[in-house]
């Protein structure tokens, strides 16, 4: 398929944010002695990660409206200097002319309130967790018009094609997937945008009994208790793949995994969109249901939180309506 702009100039940033935190994630050691209490070394990764890709965005496109995680606000403390001067280094390899105005300035340019029409949204490094253990973090970057994800980008830099390695060994290669609404879902094995990508088709017909499924690793982000309920509910027998991050939906999407479920921790926790629009385009796109515990669609039309929406349940459309019976059995 031919990649139009703005998914080549999105492609383009994912995977140029993807080359900044893998860089921040080998250096974590001398990031963390110089963040001290102050930052932690992921925050610093973060906005280096969320300023390469305002600064491709808007090179790309011009003006574009960007809802993003991160803002440049205490980075301008001058206490922080030589916390914004690191970021600044780290953007620098991509961007060797920019200063840390502009780094500032392109980091704040992912402040706008999820009130237009048509805004990216961005999560530059989601998975934090994962990303400090050295195991699976995503970048994340989708567009959404009129309250529906048209266009969703995922950076995996430590996926990789083998299905057999585990995701706790970070793959030197990494991984791009891409979806486009009724265009598809791709996967771009390492994250040179110009290589082949592939389709990515979820085949229907496993049976339940050998669910394979994934959650997150963090048990405060998802209740692994009452997956394990449901994995009993179902008499699936597997052990359940953990890995931190939007990874999940690529894993679901490239069928290494028949279902991601997310199952609330709390009840006031509202799902932001950039923790979800990415990936969840990528997962439907290849054939996945998503919808929340409650069987409804992710609402992207009301800002930044899903507050409409209770959890995840992505799987093939086959074993969807089993998972969301046995979640319901949970709450009876
Ligand atoms: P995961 O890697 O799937 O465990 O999810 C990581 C994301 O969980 C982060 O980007 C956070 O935004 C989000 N998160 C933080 N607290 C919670 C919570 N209580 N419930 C669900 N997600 C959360
Ligand atoms: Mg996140």
């Amino acid at each position: 398929m031919s990649i139009t702009e703005p998914l080549h100039t999105a492609l383009l940033a994912v995977a140029e944010a993807c080359r900044v935190a893998r860089a921040a994630q080998r250096n974590l050691k001398t990031l963390a002695s110089l963040t001290k209490d102050d930052f932690s070394p992921v925050t610093l990764a973060d906005f280096a990660a969320q300023a390469v890709v305002c600064l491709r965005l808007r090179a790309g496109l011009g003006e574009y409206a960007l809802v993003a995680e991160e803002s440049a606000g205490d980075l301008r403390d001058p206490a922080r200097r030589e916390i914004a001067d690191a970021v600044t280094l780290a953007v620098k390899a991509l961007w060797p002319n920019i200063d840390r105005a502009g780094v500032l300035a392109a980091i704040d340019e992912g402040n706008h309130d999820a009130t237009a029409s048509r805004y990216w949204t961005l999560d530059p490094i989601d998975g934090t967790k994962g990303f400090l253990r050295g195991g699976q973090y995503a970048v994340s970057l989708a567009l959404i018009e009129r309250g529906v994800v048209v266009a969703g980008v995922l950076g995996c830099p430590n996926l990789g094609l083998d299905f057999e390695r585990s995701f706790d060994q970070p793959d030197p290669a990494g991984t791009l997937f891409y979806a486009t609404r009724g265009g598809g879902a791709w996967c771009i094995p390492g994250l040179d945008v110009h290589a082949t990508p592939h389709r990515l088709a979820i085949t229907p017909g496993r049976p339940l009994g050998e669910l394979r499924m994934c959650e997150s690793v963090e048990a405060g982000h998802s209740r692994l208790d009452s997956a394990s309920q449901v994995r009993e509910f179902l008499q699936a027998t597997g052990k359940p793949a953990r890995l931190d991050s939007q990874c999940k939906y690529a894993v679901v999407a490239r069928g290494q995994a028949d279902a991601y479920l997310r199952l609330p921790t709390r009840r006031d926790y509202v799902e932001k969109i950039w923790d979800h629009a990415a990936g969840m385009l990528v997962a439907q796109e290849a054939g996945a249901r998503v919808t929340d515990i409650d069987g409804r669609p992710l609402d992207f039309s009301l800002g930044a939180g899903l507050s409409a929406n209770r959890g995840v349940v992505c799987a093939p459309p086959d074993l969807h309506p089993a998972l969301l019976a046995a979640i319901a059995r949970l709450e009876s």
